[in-house]
């Protein structure tokens, strides 16, 4: 008895375990739970390993609809974090950050981007961690890509270059030496909020580091912040983007972005059929036979049960459904016909349309 009762529990501990493994990351008020089996900022949490991206050709051309934030004379786009003049200093085509003169943010906000930026960390300051060429880049203010001098210097893995800080370390360590331009290219999606501020969708981290992937699509668990993260608070769908000062003179140069248009939202493909009309087997054989459209060069139709198919240009054979007793499509793809139907309703031929090219083809006969 006493084992039998022994073994049940530790049945129901085995299922707990399933079902603790198998639980999706997201509660009922948001994300609450680690992205990962580490504590953050665990020194132990493993490095990712080093990789030597190729040549970096930069300055970044950026494409002739990007919207510029720095072009490397001025920092008419930017602001410090009330609202004044940026106090960051400007020459040579990079922007610096002048130590204590607080972050700097853009004038006006963004949701979704696509976003390059060039840095550099200065060379005198090594072996100092976290205080080794830290700044960051805040997507709307409240996530950050981290940058620090991460070449050959070990700090937490959550918190080296092109980590989301706090969080995901990137997948590899794609830095260049201290003092050369390196860039980032971020593709970010904004958190989704319903009307009560319930999370519908976190936000969304691809990042490109030298060009060399180190994030890929991460599903961000809320702000980031140091020692710990925050949970998401509902906010505006458009944010300004910040750069941190955290006390070293981190470069700046060839900032730019793209607003990203809304995901394409999934339609079912029924929905894409239109109104389709039932006919009835008899009338689906009328259609049933061979389509010349030139010597040589016939479509077939053929029916399957209830079902009409259609061969166009080869073996395969694909479904088309009933508009009228006229017009046909096909379910998921733009293709359409027409038949041109004598007296009896019978066809004598039809005109097709597949990738803006028009063929006839008459009916030729019963195949
Ligand atoms: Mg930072």
């Amino acid at each position: 008895m006493l084992n039998q009762t022994k073994s049940f529990f530790i049945f129901v501990q085995f299922i707990l375990t399933i079902i603790m493994i198998g639980a999706p990351p997201m509660g009922s008020n948001g994300w609450a739970q680690s992205p990962s089996q580490w504590k953050i900022h665990d020194m132990n949490r493993p490095h990712p390993p080093a990789i030597t991206p190729g040549k970096n050709e930069l300055p970044a051309p950026p494409p002739a609809e990007a919207l510029i934030l720095f072009d490397g004379k001025d920092l008419s786009q930017w602001s410090d974090m009330k609202g004044g003049p940026a106090k960051w200093k400007v020459e040579n085509g990079y922007m610096e950050i002048v130590k204590g003169s607080g972050d700097i943010q853009t004038k006006t906000g963004f949701g979704d981007v696509q976003l390059h930026i060039e840095w550099a960390v200065p060379t005198p300051e090594r072996d100092k961690g976290q205080d080794q060429g830290n700044s960051g880049v805040y997507l709307m203010g409240l996530y950050e890509v981290q940058v620090l001098d991460s070449y050959q210097s070990p700090t937490y893995a959550d918190g080296q270059a092109a980590a989301i800080y706090g969080q995901y370390p990137p997948l590899v360590n794609a830095c260049l030496p201290p003092g050369e331009w390196q860039s980032y290219d971020i593709i970010f999606r904004r958190p989704r909020f319903d009307n009560n501020g319930k999370l519908l969708q976190p936000v969304r981290m691809t990042v490109l580091h030298n060009g060399i992937l180190v994030q890929d699509n991460v599903a961000l668990w809320g702000p980031t912040n140091w020692l710990e993260y925050d949970p998401y608070k509902a906010h505006p769908d458009k944010l300004p983007m910040s750069l941190q000062d955290h006390g070293s003179p981190v470069r700046f140069r060839n900032i730019w972005l793209r607003e990203l248009p809304e995901p394409v939202a999934l339609i079912p493909a029924a929905d894409l059929a239109g109104k389709v009309i039932t006919l009835s087997p008899i009338v689906l054989d009328r259609y049933v036979g061979q389509y010349e459209v030139s010597p040589g060069r016939n479509f077939n139709i053929k029916r399957e049960g209830d079902k009409l198919l259609a061969n166009f240009y080869g073996e395969r054979w694909f479904e088309i459904v009933a508009h009228s007793e006229r017009e046909f499509s096909m379910k998921r793809s733009a293709v359409d016909l027409k038949f041109d139907l004598d007296s009896d309703g019978r066809p004598k031929s039809f005109v097709f349309h597949i990738g803006g090219r028009q063929e006839v083809a008459k009916k030729v006969g019963i195949r």
